[in-house]
């Protein structure tokens, strides 16, 4: 399934959801789906890449008594999961905001009875709806039935990771390390990295974004095997951006889109949103998401500083020149131009999905093992789905 048919699939599911807040009390055993897999296995293991799959395998390792180390290209864990602390009165996710399915999936992820888990959910229903069309703007309250997700309300996925899966690896993270070897002829693996540092492990899992295995940043010895080069050629990872700006005035609804309503909501490939909705905030802080080609509109522009002029100046046509007149401050997030993801997510599968993703996690000799948001089926380009298939992969892993 691709992000579109996903995210159209949650739309439908959610309209059933109540519209109040609600609390995730605690994990108890029926919210939690048990690991339930054996460990078989007393080597070590390496992880490449500290986002959500990334920890969530070190997680899982850390809980299995496996010895691991994650070896993570960036100074930060989180990944395609990053949070700004300051620029609003509330946390704002840079990267994954909403949560697309059943929030129960947080109590899956964390997935430990003896853990007190205590995250309260907005269930994102828009009240004010606009679209922008053929240079008129109008309001389409209607259009809120066909989208309703959750959001955290006052954390964020930086800040679910922060709190409950990270610190079983915190002290296993190698920093600044972009691998870019990974040699596994030999009874150990070893793994090098751009800094000529070398690591060496029984088994090793690759969580990189598809991008950077797309572009060849990694060799293996021997190569990988053709189907699963294949494989990772046959999705497309297209650019991704967000934005934050904050103004003195409201002026803008719930959440705007640009261009067909109906053909927007089922791709969810870019909307100006209310960022602060439903949190406890004074400030008025839009927010503009955006994937695929209408991103690239923006990310190909050469700065920061010429994205926000030219989101600025749509804003200002759409609202007569509110948007300079009240505009505060702002932070642009080009996932495109960062070195270690190089884009938004897998989606716009070539081939087959089920085949594709069951080629992309079939482990290499029993040695290397692959997770990530494009490496779930049910789940991918998500959080969740990423979390999943470390699951998937360290299940396998073990056994
Ligand atoms: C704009 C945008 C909006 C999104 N919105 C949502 C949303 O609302 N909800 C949702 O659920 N999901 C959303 N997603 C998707 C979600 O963020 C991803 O699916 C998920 O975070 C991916 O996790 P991952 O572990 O697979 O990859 P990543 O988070 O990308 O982690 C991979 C890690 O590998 C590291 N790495 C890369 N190269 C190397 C190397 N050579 N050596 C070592 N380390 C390396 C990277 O630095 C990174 O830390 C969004 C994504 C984007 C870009």
């Amino acid at each position: 399934m691709t992000r579109k048919e996903f995210i159209k699939k949650s739309a439908k599911l959610g309209m059933g959801f109540p519209f109040l807040s609600m609390l995730l009390q605690s994990c108890t055993k029926e919210d939690v789906v048990d690991p339930g897999f054996e460990v078989n296995f007393s080597g070590k293991v390496l992880i490449v890449g500290a986002g959500a799959a990334g920890l969530t395998a070190g997680y899982l390792l850390d809980r299995s008594g496996v010895d691991f180390q994650i070896i993570e290209a960036s100074p930060v864990y989180g990944g395609r999961v990053k949070r700004s602390m300051d620029f609003a009165d509330f946390p704002i996710d840079l990267g994954a905001e909403w949560i697309h399915e059943d929030p129960s999936v947080l109590a899956r992820l964390i997935s430990d009875p003896s853990i007190n888990a205590n995250i309260e959910i907005i269930t994102y229903t828009p009240d004010t709806v606009y679209n922008w069309k053929d240079n008129r703007l109008k309001k389409q309250n209607w259009g809120g039935n066909f989208y309703s997700e959750f959001k955290f309300k006052d954390t964020t996925w930086y800040g679910f990771f922060e709190r409950y899966i990270a610190p079983n690896s915190l002290d296993k993270i190698v920093y600044n390390s972009p691998v870019n070897e990974i040699d596994y002829a030999g009874s150990k693996v070893i793994v090098t990295s751009v800094n000529g540092d070398t690591f060496a492990a029984d088994k090793v899992l690759v969580t990189v974004p598809l991008k950077i295995l797309q572009e060849g940043s990694i060799s293996f010895v021997p190569d990988i095997p053709s189907k699963k080069k294949d494989a990772i050629n046959s999705i497309e990872m297209p650019d991704g951006l967000k934005v934050f700006i904050e103004f003195s005035e409201r002026f803008y609804p719930d959440i705007l889109f640009t261009g067909s309503l109906l053909s927007e909501i089922s791709a969810g490939d870019k909307l100006f949103y209310d960022a602060a909705f439903r949190k406890d905030s004074d400030r008025n802080v839009l927010g503009l998401f955006t994937v695929g080609e209408k991103a690239s509109v923006y990310t190909t522009l050469t700065s920061d500083d010429e994205i926000m002029a030219q989101v600025l100046n749509e804003l200002d046509t759409i609202f007569d020149g509110k948007a300079s007149q009240f505009y505060i401050k702002h932070i642009v997030q080009n996932w495109s131009k960062e070195p270690f993801v190089k884009g938004s997510y897998g989606i716009d599968f070539l081939n087959d999905q089920a085949t594709t993703v069951a080629d992309l996690t079939e482990p290499i000799d029993n040695k290397i093992f692959f997770a990530g948001e494009a490496f779930s089926l049910d789940n991918g380009a998500t959080v969740p789905g990423a979390a999943e298939s470390a699951y998937a992969a360290i299940e396998t892993m073990l056994q």
